[in-house]
């Protein structure tokens, strides 16, 4: 026997922590998972699957109006947040157990409680060390709040899903994807909201007309106002319990919450990296290698806390890959190229591939098709919503290299399409592609007209 109580000990029962364990110890290995907070992760508890829950519940005041036109009547609606808060934690309480039973189901010892590293092959949970041959890190991120006056006051994405009363006028602080998801979600479930970002336009690193798509159709949204080049410069609780914000533009604003989206630091905090060689890189991430070892070789890190793209299917991913490689001698297969993702706002982002300005850097000349439209189902509801659908072609070889949606059930369209581009399809096979008749997504197979050529 090696001495060791265990082959790989995983530090965060998370996307990439679970799923690393479990196959892990379907290949054999002796694996034990440690978690302090919630089975499951930041996805399960307080980010994907709560937010993506919140995002249908938001929808429905919308949904309620569009009925009319088509003969409905709808009497007098009213949101009651406690039902929401409280079905959604039932749901992830369900989910916290299902994930529970899969780690036991496939022997792995799950350790309730916060892990440190004591050495390279020892690690501390409640008082009682275990030896391991190997660790695996993967503990996520924690959201960052910046440093202003009366940051106590401010929540995050931790604290928004569990809130004691819904707020009826609320600060969205950020411009990534959680200050726009949240932005639609307060909005659509009745509270006044404005969203605030310090630079020009949200969604930086998007695709540039399709982020300024979407300002135009948040534009048209209820409850909804967009503040760009604008930042707080500090807060303070008044008597009465609410909020006073002072922002740079020398406005004060006075509002029930303040909901700070402004990006998630790896969540090393605490974790004895101080006990070995683990390197980190100077945004705070643990640097790996391209089989995700640390500089300390008996130590492996997947995940938010790596920092390479922070969403639940590529922690998924590389969570697999490496403990096929490590128990299974499979090569490492991750592929960071054409991963699709969503910003789930009001109306959806779908896209996957390059922006146009990226493939412009990479590509000498570009063929840009795009198309801007009523959905059918807003021609009787009335809805003014329109949506919006681009590809970006490689002029020289005629290969999609990119595909940018922006309207209803875009992340579930653009998954598809992600299949498509991850083969190479060039814009001849999307042209010879048979449409599915009637829907929004068809518009991507039948886009003939050029919009325009760009060139480096
Ligand atoms: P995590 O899921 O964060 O898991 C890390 C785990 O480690 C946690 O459970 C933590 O408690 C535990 N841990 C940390 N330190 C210790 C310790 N010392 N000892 C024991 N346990 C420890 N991604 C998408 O793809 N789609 C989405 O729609 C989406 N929506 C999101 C919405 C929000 C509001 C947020 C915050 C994130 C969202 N994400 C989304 C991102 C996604 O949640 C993360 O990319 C994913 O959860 C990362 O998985 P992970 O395994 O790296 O870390
Ligand atoms: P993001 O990195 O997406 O966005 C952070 C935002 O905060 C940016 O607009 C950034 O501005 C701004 N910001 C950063 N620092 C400051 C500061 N000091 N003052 C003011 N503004 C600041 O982070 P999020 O928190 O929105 O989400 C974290 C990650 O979680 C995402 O990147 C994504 O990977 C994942 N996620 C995925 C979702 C999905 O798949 N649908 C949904 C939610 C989260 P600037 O651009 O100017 O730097």
């Amino acid at each position: 026997m090696s001495g060791f109580d265990f082959d790989l000990f995983v530090i965060g029962a998370g996307s990439g922590g679970v799923r690393a364990g479990r196959i892990a110890a379907g290949l054999g290995a002796r694996v034990a998972v440690a978690e302090d907070r919630y089975m499951g992760g930041t996805c399960v508890n307080v980010g994907c699957v709560p937010k993506k829950l919140f995002v249908y519940g938001s929808h429905f005041a919308e949904d309620f109006e569009d009925a009319r036109g088509y003969g409905w009547t709808v009497g007098e609606s009213q949101f009651d947040w406690p039902t929401l808060r409280d079905n959604k934690t039932r749901e992830i309480e369900r989910l916290n157990g299902i994930y529970r039973s899969m780690l036991n189901n496939a022997g792995v010892s799950l350790l309730e409680g916060r892990a440190r590293i004591v050495d390279a092959h020892t690690v501390e949970v409640d008082g009682q060390r275990y030896r391991t041959e190997r660790i695996l890190i993967a503990t996520g991120g924690w959201p960052f709040v910046p440093e202003i006056p009366g940051k106590d006051h401010v929540i995050s994405s931790n604290e928004i899903f569990y809130l004691e009363t819904f707020p009826k006028d609320v600060l969205v602080v950020g411009g990534g994807y959680i200050a726009v998801e949240f932005a639609g979600i307060l909005s659509g479930l009745g509270a006044k909201t404005r969203l605030l970002y310090r630079g020009e336009l949200f969604l930086r690193g998007f695709d540039q007309e399709v982020r300024e798509v979407l300002k135009e159709e948040m534009n048209n949204s209820h409850n909804l106002e967009l503040c760009f080049n604008t930042d707080v410069v500090s807060i303070e609780r008044r008597d009465d319990g609410r909020l006073q914000v002072a922002l740079n533009s020398g406005e004060s604003l006075v509002v029930d919450q303040v909901l700070y989206a402004t990006g998630r630091v790896p969540h090393t905090h605490d974790l004895g990296l101080e006990n070995v060689k683990v390197e980190l890189t100077a945004k705070g991430a643990i640097k790996v290698d391209d089989h995700f070892q640390t500089s300390e070789p008996s130590i492996y890190a997947v995940g938010d806390v790596i920092d390479r793209m922070q969403l639940t299917p590529v922690a998924l991913a590389e969570g697999m890959a490496l403990a096929r490689y490590l128990y299974d001698s499979q090569p490492i297969a991750m592929d960071y190229d054409n991963i699709a993702t969503a910003v789930f706002s009001q109306p959806n982002i779908g896209t996957v591939g390059l922006s146009e300005e990226q493939a412009l850097e990479r590509f000498g000349k570009l063929r840009i098709y795009t198309s801007r439209f009523r959905h059918m189902k807003n021609t009787l509801s009335g809805r003014q919503g329109r949506t919006f659908m681009k590809l970006v072609v490689d002029d020289a070889t005629d290969r999609v290299v990119g595909c940018h949606m922006i309207g209803s059930d875009a992340g579930e369209i653009i998954q598809g399409i992600a299949i498509a581009i991850k083969a190479g399809a060039t814009k001849a096979i999307f042209d010879s592609t048979i449409g599915i008749h009637p829907t929004a997504a068809e518009e991507f197979v039948t886009l003939r007209d050029i919009t325009r050529t760009v060139e480096a």
